[in-house]
This record gives structure tokens, sequence and C-alpha cells, in this order.
């Protein structure tokens, strides 16, 4: 079956360009899948339009949207299994991952389902008087270019499909090139919802080919991006000549702050899955670990202690702690930023090289690794290595460990580690990123909002905040008596 679906159709590239999908956790084939080119995004985007400008989506009730969207919430549920292991053959990560990933996003559909129904009929603004009906009401923004990446492939899918439709958009999704099955599966799904004919569309293809025409094209309102930051920037640019609306989600280097007072067995138990979770493709690892000087010894000893003992493995197996990186291309950027770590004068404690265990020797697998001793300076500490390796930092005292936390470009997420709650608080005040966890990390929920301050980003997903960003307000003002007032004369 042909994996492209414009229209409400499934269909093969128009240049009948196909690619290979491997898993990384052991190469094999997963499948052949077509990929589109810029006429195919071209067509996609006409669908969308058309279904937009013509088509029921836009005016169906929100209450009727927010149905829709229960319905693939109960979908993704029933096929969750099939969902599962479609994600973790393409991106090798735990089946037992990626299940719960399908949890998460079954709710997000059902979040902004109920979200959507209770939309309502806009904000009376009641400043006028009696003969005057001032509302102010949430449009659609128009046409969607929804680009994702390959880490959680669905996840950060489901965060724009499900507000886009319950605003009422349309949209064009661009899945990574690495990671399209589940992207295919969600298309099946909302057609099985009801979705009307060209509201949803899907074109499978590279960020250059399928990605750049969908973010220049006048057709296109909005853009909504997660990815990495050099991509973002050039997304921003190719957004300006015709003033798209542009959503950003654009990674972190995310602090994880613990204090000498920390509950030290859970504070190490967490830092160890801030960051080593997924091995470190997620946008809110805790990649830079600030550690009290009173604290770090003991701390990073029974850190790398137990990081020696994760054990890595492909999806299916079922004694695996963690998997692979996407590619060999991702592998050498990892380790290139090791590399250079270790020049400019970090302490290797654990890790630094792919496993030589044999088994997996196919995969793109590299070892949990742990840099001491880094300093702010160094390329691995402050840019995003996206992958299984934590830096060590010393701080004394409250202003330096908020001094070192702030000291990046990116401010996605961080996390403090202490058991007085005044210092928690103040320190969570004074952190300069979108969520901030007190003796936790990585929760998240659909009700609250997501996203970066300074370059992690521009708006936010998730939450109310983040149907906003699918929608524009309008105000409607209605003179109910209207009467010459003789203007000019
Ligand atoms: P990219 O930012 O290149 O890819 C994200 C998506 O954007 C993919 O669908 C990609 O297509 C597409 N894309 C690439 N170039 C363009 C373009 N010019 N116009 C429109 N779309 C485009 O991320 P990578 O996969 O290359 O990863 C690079 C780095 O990004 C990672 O090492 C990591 O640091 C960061 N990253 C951050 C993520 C996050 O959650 N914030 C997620 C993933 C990566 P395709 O890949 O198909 O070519």
């Amino acid at each position: 079956m042909p994996e492209l679906f414009i229209g409400g159709r499934w269909t093969t590239a128009v240049d009948g360009q196909v690619r290979e999908i491997r898993c990384p956790a052991d190469g094999t084939l997963v499948a052949v899948v077509d990929e589109g080119g810029p006429k195919d995004a071209a067509a996609a985007l006409a669908a969308a339009r058309e279904a937009f400008d013509r088509g029921p989506w836009p005016a169906t009730p929100p209450a009727e949207r927010g149905r829709l969207l229960l319905r693939v919430a109960a979908l993704l549920e029933r096929d969750k299994d099939a969902f599962a292991r479609a994600e973790s053959l393409d991106t090798g990560k735990r089946l037992v991952e990626s299940a719960y990933d399908m949890d998460d996003i079954a709710n997000c559909f059902r979040y902004f389902g109920h979200l959507a129904a209770g939309g309502g009929s806009g904000r009376v603004v009641d400043a006028a008087g009696p003969k005057i009906d001032s509302r102010v009401v949430y449009e659609p923004v128009g046409v969607c270019a929804l680009i994702t990446p390959w880490n959680y492939p669905l996840l950060q899918t489901a965060w724009k499909v499900a507000p886009a439709l319950a605003a009422g958009n349309t949209f064009v999704l661009k899945p990574s090139e690495l990671t399209p099955h589940t992207a295919v599966l969600l298309m099946r799904a909302l057609t099985e919802a009801g979705l009307p004919p060209g509201a949803a569309n899907l074109v499978l293809g590279t960020g250059a080919a399928v990605g750049a025409p969908l973010t220049e094209d006048v057709r296109v309102d909005l853009v909504s991006f997660t990815g990495g930051l050099a991509t973002g920037r050039r997304i921003m640019a190719a957004a300006a000549p015709t003033v798209k609306k542009i959503a950003l989600e654009l990674g972190g280097k995310n602090p994880n702050i613990v204090f000498a007072d920390a509950a030290f067995d859970a504070a190490v138990d967490y830092a160890l899955m801030a960051v080593f979770v997924h091995s470190g493709q997620v946008c809110s690892a805790g990649a830079r670990l600030l550690v009290d000087n009173e604290l770090h010894d003991a701390f990073v000893d029974e850190l790398v202690a137990r990081a020696r003992r994760i054990r890595l493995g492909g999806p299916f197996d079922e004694e695996a702690r963690t998997g692979p990186l996407i590619s060999a291309e991702h592998r050498a950027k990892v380790a290139a930023y090791v590399a250079a770590g270790l020049d400019e004068g970090a302490v290797l404690r654990c890790g630094g090289a792919p496993p030589d265990d044999p088994a997996l020797k196919d995969g793109f697998f590299y070892l949990p690794t742990v840099l001491d001793d880094c300093t702010p300076n160094m390329s691995v500490v402050h840019d995003e290595s996206f992958g299984p390796v934590l830096t060590v930092e010393r701080f004394r005292g409250e202003n330096e460990a908020v001094a070192l936390a702030n000291d990046t470009i990116y401010g996605l997420a961080g996390a403090v580690w202490t058991q007085d709650s005044g210092r928690a608080r103040r320190v969570a005040g004074r952190l300069r990123a979108g969520t901030v966890w007190i003796n936790d990390f990585h929760p998240y929920v659909p009700q609250a909002e997501w996203g970066g301050m300074k370059q992690s980003g521009v708006g936010r997903e998730l939450g109310p905040a983040g149907l906003a960003e699918y929608q524009e307000a309008k105000h409607i003002w209605r003179n109910t008596e209207p009467v010459p007032q003789r203007w000019f004369e």
C-alpha cells in the first residue's frame, strides 16, 4: 500500500522515489517506503488549502471536532501494540517505552478533544453598552505545515496534529525521513475516525525536498516544527517573506542541579534516568549535572558505578534498559562531542565508546558516558550532543548553581534537587526555562504548556496555549440598533 496520503487518497511519489527504513538497533530492513519530493508537497498543500477554503472541517462545530479526537484516542488504544511496534522498529527504542508513549499520545488526543468540545461561541466583551454585541471568536489559523523529528516520532506529531485539528485547521505532515511508520498509521486512524478528505495530508521525504518547500509556500499559514536549532533558524528565515506564524521546539541543554541536602539515592537514580533514557535523544534530557562541591565525589562515584551497569539492547530485549542512537551519522556526532570535551580537559569516568558486545555490533549503540570536571566553555557542555553523555560541573552555593544553570543559549527545562523547600522555590523561580522540576525529572502532562525560553523555541505546545497556537482571535462587533450619528455634519 502506498504511504503518501494526499486529499484523502493513498498514493506513491510522483517521481517514483522510495527509501529503505532500517532498524537502528540491528540494521534489519523494516520496509521500503515511498519518498515524496517538492511535487508531492505541492499536491498535498493544494489538497489542504482546498479542504480549508471549501471543505467541511473548519466549519465543523467544535464539539463534533472534539468527538472525532476522542475516537482517534480510542483507536490509538485499540491498535496500541501495532503503533508501539512500528515506533520501536523505526527508532530502535525499547518496546516498553514506545508503549508508554502510545498511552501519552492517546491522552493528548483526549485532552485536546475535551478542550475543543468546550470551545463554545467565543468570549463576550461586555464593555460597550446594551446595544452592542461584542465578541471575540477563535478561528483556525488555516493550513499548517507540521514538521517532526525522529526521537519521539508520534508523540511530537500528536502534540501538533491534535491541537491543529481541535482548532479546525487542515495540515500537511512531514515526519522525519528516518521514522515514517507511525505517521502512516495515524493517517489511517484519522480516516477511520471520520476526518474529511484533505484535512490531513502526509508527505514522507527529506527536509530539503519536502520540508523546505512547505516552509516557503504562500499557501501555508503556520509552520510548527520540532527539531534541531540550526534547522529551526532556517525555518524561521524561510517563513519570513510570507510572514507565516511559526511555532518552534528546538531542544535544550538542560541543567540538573543537585544540592548537598538532596535525597541522595533518589537524586542519583533520577540523574541517570534524566540523561540516559532513550540514550539521551530527548530534547529535555538532563545532560548537564551541576552538583554541590560538597557532594560531588560521593554522588559522581555512585552515578558512574550505576551508569556502567546500564544494559544496552534492541527493542525486544526485555533485559535492555536503553537502546541505540538513531543513525551512524548521529553516533559519529556524539562521539565527536565527547572527543572535543576530552581535548578541552574533561575527565572520562565511564563510556566514551560504542560497546564491544558483538551482539550489538550492527546497531548504532554508544555507552552511557560521564564526563567529569567540565567547564561551561566546553562545546560538549554548551551544545546539544543529543546522546548518552552527561557532563558534570561543580558549584558552591545557590548563586553559582543558578548562574551555571542559566549559562546557555537554551531554556527548555531544568531540575533542582534539595530538601529545603524555600531554596527549591527560589531556584525554580530563577531558572530561565519553560519547565522546572523539583526533586523529579521529565514528567509532563498534556494539561501543562511545554516549550522553551531563549533559543529553545518560539511558542508553546500542550495546554491551553498549545491550542491557541493554532487559532486566530477575531473580534466581531455588532451594533444591534444602528442609528445615524450625523458624522461630519
Ligand atoms: P532536524 O532539525 O534536521 O530534523 C527535524 C525535522 O526537520 C525532520 O523532519 C527534518 O527532515 C526536517 N528538516 C530538515 N531540514 C529542513 C528544512 N530546511 N526545512 C524544513 N524541514 C527540515 O534534526 P535532525 O534529525 O537532523 O537532528 C539534528 C539535531 O537536532 C539533533 O542532533 C538534535 O540535537 C536536534 N534534535 C532536537 C529534537 C527536539 O526534540 N528538540 C528532536 C530531534 C533532533 P529529515 O530529517 O527527514 O531530513
